[in-house]
């Protein structure tokens, strides 16, 4: 099967019959709600792109000699060109959407090779998760599948000493071993895009390998029976694109997912009891250092973005002669540059690892991920820095059409636009760092890749240190 189109993405949507819940209702047909529509038709235009002749080369691949295409994000990287490739079929797909997608289908895509191509890592003993692995990959590509993930346990109690042992189940957990498979209750958080993908991939959650009903690895349909999305409120509040330019069409939502007694039949799962095996996958398949080579692909648009909505603010009311908003703005091209800088690092200074996979090397990544992290929401600050009673000063279309329009042409203008442009502008610089939408791009660039003060832990534990010291020793030691 080729790579899929728009249309085909939309209409498996629609045959799926996932339960997702908003606002107390069950969502029917999510491909014509008013959440979703907007993100769908986004996420179809990425897929369209695959069938463009200027592009297929760039956002496909050969598959083998029956000239069969697949998404680039499907492409397992063997050398450091494969790599370049990858960034720049993800970064031409981030343009369309100004790397707003956090869950563009390649950042699952990319888990989904990973597992793939590390499949023998799963193999375990008498059970065929080595195999399942190898088979998910192989759907995904041949049926170019879009996926969500979860991760995370709720937030009941974070204490290191909390273990749930109460009747009630309330973290995800296989409570009956089955000849057709395991069955899952209870619950997860968080998934981008819940309900709205053609599988959810439930990875083992940290935290939790005390008990083995906790250690499990699968990817089932979206609607397989018992499987329940319960969404936040959507901010997509309109379909008008001047009052709400982002939200309306990249809103992705989030959803917490409920395993109601869900049958995870056998050859789904890749991972199950196995403390080693659910400790060692993440960097056995290198999931760090091939999944932030396509976050940070997709930042690096989204901060070209930002510095361009900047510097239009700036220009608008002709801000851009002070020092500290020359500042400002030299702050977003230091990140900018930083961000280039490390992709490019992490590609030179890749390696392949013992099963020929091109790996790019992780230092770079781990650091652009916090500092991303830490970076984001300083951006945000700037554009409502520079922007000022601009932000809040923003009617909607309709006062534009209406009898009091005079008014708002009148006192909106800018230095350098009419008003309609102007409030166009500050609308979506307010989108992008205030509105509900604004500020859940926030939350998730902090948050989305894990916790991030348990990652710069991470990054201090695991980074090489000694060398340093040992340096630092030996200039003590020199006497002239
Ligand atoms: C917008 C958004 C989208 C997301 N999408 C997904 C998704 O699609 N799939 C998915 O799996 N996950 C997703 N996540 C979840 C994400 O993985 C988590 O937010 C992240 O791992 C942090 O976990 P938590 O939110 O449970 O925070 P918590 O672990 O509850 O942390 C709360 C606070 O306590 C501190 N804290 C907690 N425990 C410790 C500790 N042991 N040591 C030090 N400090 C601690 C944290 O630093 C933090 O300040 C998403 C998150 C957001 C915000």
């Amino acid at each position: 099967m080729p790579a899929a189109s728009g249309k085909d993405y939309k209409e498996r949507l629609k045959k799926m019959k996932p339960e997702i819940w908003l606002n107390g209702e069950q969502v029917k047909d999510i491909t014509s709600h008013p959440a979703f529509s907007g993100v769908i038709e986004s996420k179809a235009k990425l897929y369209d792109m695959q069938h463009d002749p200027l592009l297929q080369d760039l956002l496909t691949f050969k598959t083998g000699p029956d000239g069969n295409r697949a998404g680039t994000s499907f492409m397992r990287p063997l050398s450091k060109e494969d790599l370049e490739k990858r960034r720049f079929a993800a970064q031409e797909w981030a343009k369309t959407n100004a790397g707003l997608l956090g869950r563009s289908p390649e950042y699952m895509n990319t888990t989904v090779m990973a597992i793939g191509t590390a499949y023998d890592f799963f193999s375990d003993g008498s059970r065929k998760f080595g195999e399942n692995a190898r088979s998910l990959y192989a759907r995904a590509m041949e049926k170019d599948l879009c996926f969500t993930h979860t991760f995370i346990n709720p937030q009941v109690n974070r204490s290191v000493t909390y273990f749930e042992d109460s009747e009630e189940v309330i973290a995800a957990q296989a409570i009956k071993e089955t000849a057709d498979g395991i069955v899952i209750k209870g619950a997860r958080l968080l998934a981008t895009q819940g309900g709205m993908t053609d599988e959810i991939l439930v990875l083992p959650s940290g935290g939790n390998f005390i008990a083995e009903s906790y250690i499990y690895a699968f990817c089932i349909p979206a609607d397989t029976p018992g499987l329940r999305f319960i969404c936040r409120e959507s901010f997509s509040y309109s379909q008008n694109e001047f009052n709400h330019p982002l939200a309306s069409r990249f809103e992705e939502m989030d959803a917490i997912v409920v395993f109601d007694n869900v049958l995870v039949p056998w050859d789904r799962i890749i991972m199950f009891q196995n403390c080693e095996k659910a400790m060692g996958m993440f960097s056995e398949m290198h999931f760090n250092a091939l999944l932030l080579h396509q976050v940070l692909s997709r930042q690096i648009i989204k901060t070209e973005f930002i510095l361009g909505v900047a510097q239009s603010l700036a220009e608008a009311i002709q801000v851009e002669e002070y020092f500290h908003i020359k500042h400002k703005i030299a702050d977003i091209i230091l990140g900018l540059e930083t961000f280039k800088a490390l992709l490019l690092a992490s590609e030179l200074n890749a390696k392949q690892d013992k099963r020929g996979t091109m790996v790019p090397e992780v230092n770079a990544l781990d650091a652009s991920k916090m500092l991303y992290a830490k970076l984001y929401p300083s951006y945000m600050e700037i554009l409502q820095q520079i922007g000022a009673s601009g932000m809040i000063s923003i009617p909607q279309e309709a006062d534009f059409l209406s009898e009091i329009s005079s008014d708002v042409h009148t006192y909106l203008q800018a230095a350098s636009m009419p008003a309609f442009e102007r409030v166009k502008l500050f609308r979506l610089a307010w989108d992008l760092s205030m509105s509900a939408f604004g500020t859940r791009q926030t939350q998730y660039e902090r948050f989305f890749f894990g916790d991030p003060f348990r990652l710069a832990t991470g990054l201090y534990n695991g980074y090489n240190k000694e060398p340093y010291v040992k340096r630092v020793n030996e200039f003590l030691s020199i006497r002239n």
